[in-house]
């Protein structure tokens, strides 16, 4: 298992940087290449990455330790769910369901609009099956049960959150809205999607004549698929607001110091989204996946009247915990906080619930 892990990650995650380095240089004087996109504070032109005082970088050294000392812990080879009732075709004005589906897989029904985020309905995250991680469950609802879905979020490319089978299917199925971040739109082939919109962090897309908002909002990651396009697309989480409050999917993420501008440019959330699962080792991972500790403290700051955990369970991505510690330290952290257990809750596979 760690063998795989470790290929999956060479190719995904850590992009090499000495040999990355030394190709991208060969290319920039042969092709010599020019900027992509504006250049802000979160891109350098053709690179994106996360502000100084989050900092993500990890040395080559930090990258080979985290490998060498990796201890992973064995998760079942396959675990069944009790299935769970189809969600309706849509809610009636001023509600708002959610379903837990698997990973970041979430489906959000708001007013007559079907919203859904990171679809991956593949058996393994990765660009081909020996090298991707395999699923350890089933999708909670099968893609054939999905209502007609009439917008896609991206939140970024790693090959569990951009999975292109499952988008090519609902493409053709749906002809869906796509909103991601920069540099996403080159990754997608030729999937006949109705549109696709690349935003960067704090742009807003709004959805006629349902007034809808989809803001693209800061997270702490980064972004690749093979060993040379590390960070050459944007990463990040969305808020979606309208008349019935305001919903945060945060997408893959770590605590970072954009939770501090997301709690003052929306002054409360009606539902929060937080990962809570892949967290170990934390001297490594803390800059990229939160922790239940985490989540709850970004409930906390953003005032959020109800969470629920994702990104947890579906994939042994690099399990240095067992498939259930997420929710132990879940509830650990419950505690810590004093906060009721109904505020934060992990669903299970495929089921739904209205949001009041
Ligand atoms: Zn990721």
């Amino acid at each position: 298992m760690k063998t795989r892990i470790i290929i999956s990650h060479c190719i995904q995650d850590l992009n090499m940087p000495i040999t990355k380095m030394l190709i991208l240089t060969y290319f920039a004087i042969v092709f010599n290449s020019c900027a992509s996109f504006l250049v802000t504070d979160h891109c350098d032109g053709n690179e994106f990455y996360n502000p100084a005082i989050d900092s993500t970088e990890h040395s080559f050294s930090m990258t080979i330790k985290w490998m060498w000392k990796m201890k992973t812990v064995e998760w079942p080879k396959w675990v069944n769910d009790p299935p769970q009732p189809a969600p309706p075709r849509y809610v009636k004005k001023g509600e708002l369901k959610v379903t837990y589906i698997n990973h970041a897989t979430i489906l959000i029904q708001v007013d007559s609009v079907n919203i859904l985020t990171d679809p991956i309905f593949s058996d393994y995250a990765g660009p081909i099956s020996f090298m991707g991680v395999k699923r350890v469950r089933k999708p909670g609802i099968p893609i054939d049960s999905l209502p007609k879905i009439d917008i896609i979020l991206i939140s970024h490319n790693h090959y569990d959150h951009l999975d292109l089978p499952s988008l090519e299917i609902l493409a053709k199925r749906d002809k869906p809205i796509l909103i991601t971040g920069l540099g996403v739109k080159k990754q997608l082939d030729d999937i006949p999607f109705d549109k696709v919109q690349e935003m960067d962090w704090w742009n807003k897309f709004t959805l006629t004549p349902d007034s809808i908002d989809v803001t693209f909002v800061p997270a702490l990651h980064k972004s690749g698929r093979g060993l040379f396009d590390g960070n050459e697309s944007l990463w990040g989480g969305f808020v979606i607001s309208n008349a019935v409050g305001n919903i945060y999917f945060a997408g893959d993420t770590g605590y970072g110091s954009f939770l501090e501008k997301l709690s003052h440019r929306f002054s409360s959330f009606r539902l929060t989204i937080f990962p809570i699962g892949s967290y170990e080792k934390r001297w490594f991972m803390k800059k990229q996946h939160m922790n239940p500790d985490d989540a709850v403290k970004a409930h906390i700051l953003l005032q959020s009247k109800q969470s629920i955990g994702m990104h947890y369970a579906t994939f042994a991505e690099h399990p240095e915990q067992t498939i259930d510690q997420h929710e132990k330290d879940l509830d650990t952290a419950m505690n810590y906080y004093q906060l009721p257990k109904d505020r934060f809750l992990v669903l299970k596979f495929g089921e739904g619930i209205y949001i009041p």
